[in-house]
């Protein structure tokens, strides 16, 4: 999972070590830090821990990230379960999937019903067709517009609806490729959550691309701020969000990965019912709740249903949104009002 041009070229460092103390409680605590890259993005993390923490959680943060995305959700990658699947397609006993693989694709499924299809991971042969990815990473060069019947023929592949769930199997109909990129990165803000809950994490702060996971707090008590970039001018931001304790949020944006011909704009964000990128009027969705899984999937499902049934969707679902129509106009639910602010 690519990000757009340039920002692979983002430079791989450690920042130093800091010393702090914790408010009022007499502890030392220590700031580790560390920007790398994984899932084809960058991940940045600031972690605050007790000095009697020797080991380096950034490391172990990294570790568990990349094992997800080896063992388990990989499109590309044929060490991954989710590889597995996708070449077992067709086959008519099903295929086995482990027990956490299966929790995942029953919560992805259920947001897919609930978006009625805005969300569906089975698009795996439109996202290879269109291949956004590696042209707005620049591996690819050669942009061309699919043809016309081979978006037909990706598009009769998918169907969330045309595959079944039996107890520790799914059957997949033959060709269907599942693609999780759109919740992959939401799914490992979630894994992360438990990683820091058992290291004993005083507080941290981590972006995985466009998913974000603030945890605990930190020794100064000031809460964590999340900036939220400005889809007409991405080195701006539009405001922030100021949050205390454990939060997910996501954003699915038009700028982040995208190929722009004559004038029009080919984005990653497609919309499952014609296999074009979506153009619900949205540059970007941001999605805010506790769980990591539920707000990438929101964030996706949001952009392609566009603001009203977006925003309804996000409600019956209890996560907060925010929209940024194409106009630079911006709108949000009620509670997302308590924890944004634009400048
Ligand atoms: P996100 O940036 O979280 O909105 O996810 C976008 C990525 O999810 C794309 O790069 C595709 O791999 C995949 N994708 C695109 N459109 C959809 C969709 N409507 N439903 C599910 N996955 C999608
Ligand atoms: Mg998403």
């Amino acid at each position: 999972m690519k990000r757009t041009k340039g920002k692979k070229a983002a430079i791989l460092f450690l920042l130093p070590v800091i010393a702090l103390w914790g408010c009022g409680t007499g502890t030392k605590i220590v700031k580790q830090q560390k920007t790398d890259i994984a899932m084809g993005t960058i991940i940045h993390q600031t972690i605050y821990v007790k000095d009697s923490q020797e080991q380096d959680l950034t490391e172990g943060v990294m570790e568990q990230i990349r094992m997800l995305e080896q063992e388990g959700l990989s499109r590309r990658l044929d060490t991954s379960e989710l590889y597995a699947i996708n070449s077992k397609a067709g086959s008519p006993e099903g295929i086995d999937v482990s027990e956490e693989m299966m929790e995942l694709l029953k919560d992805i499924w259920s947001v897919s019903e609930a978006s009625e299809g805005a969300l569906d991971v089975t698009i795996g042969e439109v996202v290879q067709l269109w291949d956004i990815d590696s042209y707005a990473a620049g591996e690819r060069t050669d942009f061309q517009l699919p043809k016309e019947e081979e978006l037909k023929a990706a598009l009769e592949d998918t169907g969330y609806e045309r595959v079944a769930f039996k107890e520790n199997r799914i059957l997949l109909p033959e060709n269907m490729k599942l693609d999780l990129g759109a919740v992959g990165k939401g799914i490992t803000c979630g894994k992360l959550t438990e990683y820091l809950e058992q290291q004993k994490v005083e507080g941290a702060v981590i972006s995985v691309g466009g998913s974000i996971l603030t945890y605990g707090s930190k020794p100064d008590g000031t809460p964590w701020v999340v900036s939220i970039i400005d889809p007409e001018n991405t080195s701006d931001n539009i405001g922030c969000l100021t949050l205390e304790g454990q939060w997910c949020v996501s954003t699915s944006g038009s700028y982040e990965r995208y190929v722009e011909v004559d004038g029009v704009r080919y984005h990653h964000i497609l919309n499952p019912a014609t296999g074009y990128p979506s153009d619900s009027g949205v540059s970007s969705v941001t999605v805010l709740t506790k769980d990591g899984l539920l707000s990438d999937a929101l964030s996706t499902a949001c952009f392609v249903l566009g603001e009203d049934k977006g925003m309804e969707l996000a409600e019956e679902l209890d996560a907060y949104v925010l929209f940024v129509d194409k106009e630079g106009k911006l709108s949000m639910s009620e509670g997302m009002n308590k924890y944004f602010q634009a400048w």
